[in-house]
């Protein structure tokens, strides 16, 4: 049978605490939860304090992620809140959803020469990216909460779905030609990332 118990090691200057779940596995895992909890599972027969070991020494790595988790759960935080404010006609924070059309009509003549037709943008709110294409079918969608973002951001996604309607996958050839078009992409990317 399986049994969970919590516990707690000292690592890296702070307290850990974590879940242990005992259950049939080979090695020792673990996984730091979206909502920040450490989730750690193993043999019945690993000693407790080999595990505690174990998970002082991923201490880095898990102080990391529990921050990274935190920065999410108050961005979407700070995001329900704006939409709130939004939806009740108050002030806002967030950006006026027509940038999104605006950006399109700024960056799309770069693609003009490519023979690239100029794509539908689609806006919803989505969990796990900022933008996603349907080449195909000429169809750009990107995340509601880009709103919350600065447009040099907005502009990075626009810029990379864009790309994909001439390079469909993340290929050497992809990341070059982004290059060429916006050489301070990363720069970009790394603010959307905070
Ligand atoms: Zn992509």
């Amino acid at each position: 049978m399986n049994s969970i118990s919590t516990r707690r090691v000292f690592a890296s200057g702070r307290e850990i605490e974590y879940l242990l779940e005992r259950k049939q596995v080979k090695n020792i895992n673990l996984r730091v939860r979206a909502d920040g909890i450490i989730r750690v599972s193993a043999s019945p027969r690993v000693d407790a304090s080999q595990i505690d070991d174990f998970v002082a020494g991923k201490a880095p790595f898990i102080l990391k992620a529990m921050e990274r988790s935190k920065r999410i759960s108050k961005f979407e935080d700070d995001f329900q809140r704006e939409l709130a404010n939004v939806k009740a006609g108050k002030k806002t924070n967030l950006k006026d959803p027509a940038i999104f059309n605006e950006i399109l009509d700024e960056i799309y003549p770069l693609f003009i020469p490519y023979g690239v037709k100029k794509p539908v943008l689609r806006i919803r709110t989505m969990k796990s990216c900022w933008g996603s294409c349907l080449v195909n079918k000429g169809i750009i969608t990107l995340n509601r909460k880009l709103l919350m973002k600065p447009r040099e951001c907005i502009e990075y996604v626009v810029m990379h779905e864009l790309c994909h309607f001439i390079y469909p996958d993340h290929s050497k050839q992809f990341y070059g030609f982004m290059e060429k078009l916006m050489p301070d992409w990363k720069e970009r990317q790394n603010v959307i990332r905070i």
